[in-house]
């Protein structure tokens, strides 16, 4: 299988969630960043369902999941832009105004690599990830060609490379090393507030320590497995499309 991308100068990840991008594709901006890429990420909704306590503030949690994301960014060692779209959590669509949006950060970033979730993942039950699929595939195609959004009044920008995570059928692997899994779980862990629900670690729990170990090891597993794909031992697994 294919890996290893030249590094490119900049990296835009696009995702439905703050979480998204670093359960994603971590490890890779890691890699990417610490040899110079400018790494962005761009959320498309404000992360407002993500919570198992039925009582919790809303705007509050808004706010937390945008500094969590901040701060996760800052982990994998990324230096560019952390836009939030803010569309209600669970009520992501991939219109057209939702689309001009994608394709005007992708113009504004102009970004060498876009990353985002496959849509086309089979029997995928979030229709948020569906949706931020759509818009970052169908945000790269309106993007790079002059007559789509012309009142955006930005150059039109043609990305080199679209890799998509969760990806159906992964034909391309990044390779990683044990740094990149360092700032990936430490990536994952800046997301605080989803420790419980996404990460299933309870701080108030006497069995915290084992439960962050266990968590550790999925995480490790998972970029073994899509490593072994390469013949590697640890990696990141995409559908890479480079004719774009
Ligand atoms: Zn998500």
């Amino acid at each position: 299988m294919p890996r290893d991308l030249p590094t490119p100068a900049s990296a835009l990840a696009i995702a439905a969630h703050p979480d998204d991008v670093e359960f994603g594709c971590g490890a890779t901006l890691a890699k990417w960043a610490a040899a110079g890429s400018t790494v962005h990420h761009l959320v498309c909704t404000d992360g407002s369902k993500g919570t198992w306590d039925p009582g919790q503030e809303l705007l509050a949690l808004v706010a937390q999941r945008q500094d969590e994301q901040r701060a996760a960014a800052r982990a994998l060692g990324a230096t560019g832009e952390v836009v939030f779209l803010g569309w209600p959590d669970g009520e992501l669509e991939s219109g057209v105004r939702q689309r001009w949006q994608v394709a005007y950060w992708i113009r504004r970033l102009t970004p060498e690599v876009v990353l985002g979730h496959d849509p086309w993942k089979r029997y995928r039950l979030h229709p948020d990830h569906r949706h931020a699929g759509f818009l970052t595939v169908d945000g790269v195609v309106a993007a790079r060609d002059p007559h789509f959004f012309p009142e955006q009044s930005l150059p039109h920008h043609r990305p080199s490379a679209l890799l998509l995570f969760e990806a159906d059928e992964p034909d391309h692997v990044e390779a990683v090393g044990e740094a990149e899994v360092e700032r990936k779980l430490a990536a994952l862990e800046s997301h605080r507030s989803q420790l419980v629900s996404t990460m299933h670690i309870d701080a108030s729990s006497p069995e915290h320590d084992a439960q962050r170990d266990a968590f550790r090891a999925r995480v490790r597993d998972r970029l073994a497995e899509h490593g072994a794909r390469a013949g590697i031992p640890l990696g990141e697994a995409f559908k890479a499309i480079t004719d774009l």
